[in-house]
């Protein structure tokens, strides 16, 4: 397994890292966006969330909850991005689920204002995807 992340949970790559349980482990992004900028992963190989375990989603999720007052806390940022880039088009590189949490003090643009919106959406769009994902859920 040519995975990095799988690497350090077996101690084989250094990380610095923040919190370890059971199920999940949290380290410092080795390129971080701000100070404090973390990844928390199961301990487990598996790409997307689709894919997760019940299980290791709850721990992951969990872990992020525990983790995210004291990471804004330890670098003094009052909020902070949590994200998860789930497939290679949403700009996932790493093949291990991760869940980003980025602490930020308003001194970089929100990245809401950094991907530009698609036009306004009319009546008809928003009735046809909103039955076809109640549909898939269901399915
Ligand atoms: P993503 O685009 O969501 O797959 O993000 C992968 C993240 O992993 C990037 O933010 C990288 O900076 C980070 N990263 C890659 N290798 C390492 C590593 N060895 N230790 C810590 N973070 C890493
Ligand atoms: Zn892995």
């Amino acid at each position: 397994m040519s995975c990095i992340f799988c690497q350090i949970i077996k101690g084989e790559s250094h990380a610095y890292k923040v919190y370890e349980d059971d199920l999940t482990l949290a380290f410092l992004d080795i390129n971080p966006i701000s100070d404090g900028h973390t990844l928390v992963i199961p301990k487990l190989h598996e790409s997307r969330l689709e894919n997760l375990h019940a299980k290791h989603s709850d721990a992951l999720f969990r872990t992020v909850r525990r983790l995210v007052g004291p990471i804004q806390v330890a670098v003094d940022a009052p909020s902070s991005n949590i994200g998860i880039n789930n497939g290679g088009e949403a700009g996932q590189v790493i093949q291990h689920i991760h869940v980003h949490v980025i602490p930020r003090d308003g001194s970089k643009p929100a990245w809401r204002n950094e991907l530009k919106r698609a036009l306004p959406r009319s009546g008809e769009y928003f009735k046809d995807v909103v039955q076809k994902i109640r549909e898939e859920i269901e399915s």
